[in-house]
């Protein structure tokens, strides 16, 4: 066994397989001065490369396997849009003319003028969009360059590195594609970020990928064996005997678990004493909502939407935002959509964090969520407005976060009731009985939650800022966040407090936060009285696996042992009991 490596692990699953590296050499641009007879020519051969990457492009589209799922082809075809847009179907032309030069130097230079662009953006996600415009420019000029073949991967016909590793500086989505239908086991790169297409589609693709582990051709060897596992980011070179069967076994395991995950896809819910538990997902943008509908979850427990009022100059107006949000209640067909007013402020700034004043050290206690909607009203009112004309059309509920304080809550309630009166008022509809929850995720709504829900219809639990502002760390900050544990006595214990408030007043207590999606985490959950759960899709179906192989009742009795030690080792003997030997 020679080393292990990190990168950043983007698509989980435990790979074993020889490594085929992929050497595509940094392409050198020539660049030079044309007389203007030429310069026709030159856009000629310009449009016919554009014709070829795109004529490149329909192939691999008809290349694309049966069983991949339908959105995979989205990614390609964002590809030809992008050729078909003017900024590389017109200006490169216009730079060909302008500036008498070479079709390749005309094309680096609107791709660096791109770029520029791209890397100005505030949000990563759309900062690694450049990656797009690199793979469609490189496809160009590779054709350009009379390069070969411009997809890393070899065309689908001749598979000889089926159950490989392959090892690259970067891959396009396409090439990610052709990868699935050739059988590569799992993938490497170099660069890229893990909200990169590829990093995106290789977790739809189900193929395990590490991406930005450095001068990963430099330490490995072509054929060489290596243990990869796409969760935790790391590979294994040249593992010994006793690592390979460790992990071929634990493939095995994966691959029982993920046919069970497949299967229990359509079932309910239900523990084995037959409680039933509601599932549900948590969404960013309208277009998480086929994931949706494909993992069979029971509607949506968190619409974050403050992701319409980011990378824009000016706040979406009310029209803007009821079109929106009609879009998400007309795709649900009929599914419950709980919609969370924007949480704005802290590390979800907008509009170059204007919010923030010279004072504000501290943002996360700063200025955001409702106390920002309360202080700007002319934000807040649009979006209520909005939230309560979609509910005429499908059943929607309002979900508030970050209360920390009752009086907040009466002010905001009572805006929300000024503005139903005004929609009377103008004869606009909307549904009056619409139900009003509140979020738990400041220690104080917590300890008080029963106070809380007094006023309110529901409440969801947010453990990521829970934990955060109960254990005093940052999360986002990796210097401390070894500390975030979501098993904390004091966290669990806020837990059960805000779930008892919802037995004692009959109102219902979801978990929309990360704790919810993690399966290690279902049966303390499930034993601490949780029984509605709302997470990313993509996690669904592993936690709905341990529900229905437990034992609500037991599982309640072994938590209340727990909950009820002063004694903190003896905290931990029967918190480890509870999450690896107890088998309900
Ligand atoms: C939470 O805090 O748990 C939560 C779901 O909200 P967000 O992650 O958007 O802050
Ligand atoms: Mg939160």
């Amino acid at each position: 066994m020679t080393f292990a490596q990190l990168g950043t692990g983007v698509s989980k699953g435990i790979a074993i397989g020889p490594v085929h590296i992929l050497y595509r050499d940094e392409l050198e641009i020539p660049e030079y001065a044309l007389p203007e007879k030429f310069v026709p020519d030159e856009q000629i051969r310009y449009t016919a490369a554009l014709i070829l990457a795109r004529q490149q492009l329909h192939d691999i589209l008809s290349h694309i396997p049966a069983n991949t799922p339908a959105d995979i082809a989205e990614f390609i075809d964002t590809h030809l849009l992008m050729l078909n847009d003017s900024a590389l179907a017109r200006i490169p032309l216009e730079i060909i003319a302008n500036q008498r030069c070479n079709a390749e130097w005309a094309l680096k230079l609107q791709r660096d003028a791109l770029v520029r662009v791209f890397d100005a953006m505030e949000d990563p996600y759309l900062r690694t969009r450049r990656d797009d415009v690199d793979h469609v420019v490189n496809s160009i000029q590779r054709i350009l360059l009379n390069g070969p073949v411009h997809h890393g991967v070899q065309p689908a016909q001749e598979h000889p590195h089926s159950g490989h590793i392959l090892v690259a500086d970067d891959l396009s989505p396409a090439d990610t594609v052709l990868m699935q239908h050739q059988g590569i086991a799992a993938f490497i790169t170099e660069t890229g970020g893990p909200t990169s297409h590829t990093a995106i589609l290789a977790r739809s693709l189900g193929i395990p990928a590490i991406i930005g582990l450095h001068r990963a051709r430099d330490l490995l060897r072509d054929d060489e064996t290596i243990i990869l596992d796409g969760q935790q980011g790391w590979v294994l070179a040249n593992p010994d005997e006793y690592s390979l069967q460790f992990y071929h076994q634990k493939r095995r395991q994966e691959h029982i678990q993920y046919l069970e995950s497949v299967k229990n896809r359509d079932l309910p819910a239900v523990t084995q004493d037959g409680e039933t538990i509601k599932l549900m997902a948590n969404i960013e943008l309208p277009t998480d909502i086929d994931a949706v509908h494909n993992i069979g979850a029971q509607g949506i427990g968190l619409y974050r939407t403050e992701f319409l009022f980011m990378n824009r100059i000016s706040p979406p107006d009310e029209e803007e935002q009821f079109r929106t949000y009609l879009e998400v209640v007309e795709k649900l067909k009929g599914k419950l959509l709980t919609i969370r007013t924007i949480d704005l402020g802290a590390d979800k700034q907008v509009d170059g964090g204007r919010h923030q004043t010279a004072t504000t050290t501290n943002p996360a206690l700063g200025l955001r969520a409702v106390r920002l909607c309360l202080k700007e009203p002319a934000l807040f009112i649009p979006q209520l407005r909005a939230i309560l004309r979609a509910s005429a059309c499908g059943p929607v509920r309002i979900l508030l976060p970050m209360l920390s304080n009752i009086n907040e809550l009466k002010l905001i309630l009572e805006l929300i009731n000024d503005t139903k009166a005004r929609l009377t008022e103008q004869g606009i509809p909307f549904d009056d009985d619409i139900a009003i929850g509140g979020m738990i995720e400041v220690p104080a709504a917590a300890i008080k939650a029963r106070m809380f829900l007094h006023h309110l219809d529901f409440l969801s639990i947010g453990t990521n800022d829970l934990i955060q502002y109960t254990l005093a760390i940052d999360r986002i900050d990796e210097e401390v966040n070894y500390l975030y544990d979501p098993l904390n006595p004091a966290v669990l214990h806020l837990i059960a407090l805000s779930i008892e408030a919802g037995k004692s007043l009959s109102k219902p207590v979801g978990m929309c936060g990360e704790m919810a999606a993690d399966p290690r985490f279902t049966r303390i959950l499930l034993g601490l009285g949780l029984t509605e759960f709302s997470m990313h899709a993509s996690s669904l179906s592993g936690v709905k696996q341990v529900i229905n192989n437990s034992h609500f009742t037991q599982l309640s009795a072994e938590t209340q042992k727990m909950m009820s030690t002063p004694d903190y080792d003896e905290f931990l003997t029967l918190l480890h009991r509870f999450q690896y030997t107890s088998r309900h």
